[in-house]
């Protein structure tokens, strides 16, 4: 795995196992780490040194930590914000999405799983700040969104999306590797009042994914996060 050396990363988590575990481990890969327990030292965190990224637990002693993810999504709206969430809890990541984090894992968390979505999403932004990734074409590995032509295309190929399913793919490739909440998709592909099922995201996602060329069952680039919303990932997972 390619780790952005030196990155840093704060931990905003009030359980001092898992912010002494994840500080010793992400040091260890060569990140440059900073834990707060509260959200009062968050904010001063964010406020004297802003970290490359945020790992953010949401049940703090002296607040709500969605109003972190707020203040960065604000101040540093660079800085990807990853919620560090409880199983039980399906209500709170979609808090915190709307609270402005881009991606979420659960505890307790495979600290490779964890690795990765850090790195993703430091290489994401750094391709983003470097101007890789603009806004009329969005590159992520060899799957191509033209938004002007409106226009998909994967190794080279032209892949026939019907207009939703254009929509769809291009509203989750604008916040790849983040996150959509299935509220957001239905809201910005479709419109507010619509009042259909709300399986047809479900239909046309997997339509989608037929058309991008994956089988039921394989690996997929539009990765489900049930009861909360699709992401769309920078690349394709390995099986
Ligand atoms: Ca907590």
């Amino acid at each position: 795995m390619v780790v952005d050396m030196g990155a840093r990363v704060l931990i905003v988590e009030d359980d001092e196992l898992i912010a002494s575990s994840l500080a010793r481990a992400l040091g260890a890969q060569g990140y440059e780490t900073s834990a707060v327990t509260t959200v009062a030292d968050a904010e001063g965190a964010l406020a004297e040194h802003p970290p490359d990224l945020v790992l953010l637990d949401l049940g703090l002693p002296d607040g709500d930590g969605a109003s972190i993810a707020r203040r960065v999504a604000r101040d540093h709206a660079e800085v990807p914000v990853i919620v560090l969430t409880a199983r039980s809890e399906e209500a709170d990541i979609v808090l915190g999405l709307e609270a402005g984090a881009v991606d979420y894992v659960v505890k307790p968390f495979r600290l490779a799983e964890l690795s990765a979505r850090i790195a993703s999403h430091l290489r994401w932004r750094r391709a983003l700040t470097s101007g890789v990734a603009d806004d009329d074409v969005i590159r992520l590995g060899d799957l191509v969104v033209d938004r002007p032509a409106r226009r998909v295309s994967l190794h080279g190929n032209d892949v026939a999306l019907r207009p939703k399913e254009f929509d769809l793919l291009e509203r989750l490739a604008l916040d790849a590797g983040a996150v959509v909440s299935r509220e957001q998709l239905i809201d910005d592909v479709w419109d507010e009042n619509w009042w259909g099922s709300t399986k047809t995201l479900d239909v046309h996602v997997n339509s989608i994914r037929r058309k991008l060329g994956e089988g039921a069952g394989e690996p997929s680039r539009i990765t489900t996060i049930r009861g909360v919303g699709y992401r769309l990932e920078h690349e394709r997972r390995e099986p």
